[in-house]
């Protein structure tokens, strides 16, 4: 076992909790992120606000300080982008509208995903949904940790490159808004919206120059650059877009517990990223723990 490792008052914008694809709840969650010493955490379950209260409740008195955010699911043409979230109002009527349509389109999808893997393996919806967490946002994963149970594959990651993948036959979408109306909707509840992991190996392009235009037009704050799913070549391009449209630049680890190896705090984000969208964030304040 490794020793505590002491991250020293760190910042990390991005995490999961079982609210969404995490494994831990967001109590587990947040003393977790006491032990390893960061400063401030970010709770980004996707297209759900739902732990921000337990996570505020088991912060208090650990001096960690939580930013209430989420991870909002957008389509791009065919491809699947993430919005970070901060600081947005949780009562605002159209997040609470959308991330009920996102996460409902979510659960349906799902379960026709599971109809066809049960063609060919012994696998049913009652064990995915022995995998979730009631009234969670389900995905994939929750899938994944089911196959996992049954025995056939041994790990998410296995999953993912086999029986989950885009390409296996199985899979298909989920409905979400574009980039832009994600933008404006989370600007609109006085959010600071920060586009994910921007630069993956993904099965399309990144987005282009002409997009990323439009949403800084819209509101968009930062570039989630510090994240171990962008190519180097993808982080330098990120490096110029943030310099020519004048986007903050944060670091995250997008933990998800024991369901990804990404532990908390490998990549941080700079006090002084922190303090502007601390600034920005007009919907919600953080809670000093
Ligand atoms: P979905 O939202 O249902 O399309 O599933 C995508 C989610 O699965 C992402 O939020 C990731 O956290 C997770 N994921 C993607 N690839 C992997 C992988 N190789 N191992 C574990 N989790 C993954
Ligand atoms: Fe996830
Ligand atoms: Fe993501
Ligand atoms: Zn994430």
């Amino acid at each position: 076992m490794p020793g505590p490792i002491d991250l020293h008052g760190a910042v990390d914008l991005h995490t999961h909790s079982s609210v969404s694809d995490g494994t831990e709840t967001p109590s587990e969650l947040v003393r977790a992120a006491v032990a390893v010493g960061l400063g401030t955490v970010a709770l980004t379950d996707h297209d759900s606000t739902a732990g921000w209260q337990e996570a505020f409740a088991a912060a208090s008195g650990t001096g960690l300080t939580v930013i209430p955010g989420m991870e909002l699911s957008t389509n791009y043409g065919p491809a699947s982008v993430h919005m970070l979230a901060y600081l947005f109002d949780p009562l605002n009527g159209a997040i609470i509208a959308e991330t009920a349509r996102i996460r409902d389109g979510r659960l349906h999808r799902a379960e026709r995903i599971v109809e066809r893997i049960a063609r060919d393996y012994d696998l049913t919806w009652d064990d995915v949904l022995a995998q979730s967490t009631d009234g969670g946002t389900l995905g994939r994963p929750h899938i994944a940790d089911a196959l996992v149970a049954k025995g056939h594959v041994v790990d998410r990651s296995a999953a993912f490159q086999s029986i989950l993948h885009w390409r296996s036959g199985y899979y298909e979408k989920y409905y979400a808004p574009s980039p832009l109306d994600g933008v404006r909707m989370i600007v609109a509840a006085g959010g600071v919206p920060v586009l994910a992991h921007p630069a993956t190996h993904g099965r399309y392009r990144v987005i282009g120059e002409a997009a990323i235009a439009e949403l800084v037009d819209a509101g968009l704050f930062g570039l989630e650059v510090h994240h171990r799913d962008n190519t180097e070549d993808g982080k330098a391009r990120l490096y110029e877009l943030a310099e020519k449209y004048d986007l903050a630049i944060t670091g995250s680890s997008d933990y998800h517990g024991a369901g990804k190896p990404n532990r908390l705090g490998e990549n941080t984000t700079s006090p002084e990223v922190l303090e502007r969208i601390v600034a920005a964030g007009t919907g919600t304040r953080p809670f000093h723990g």
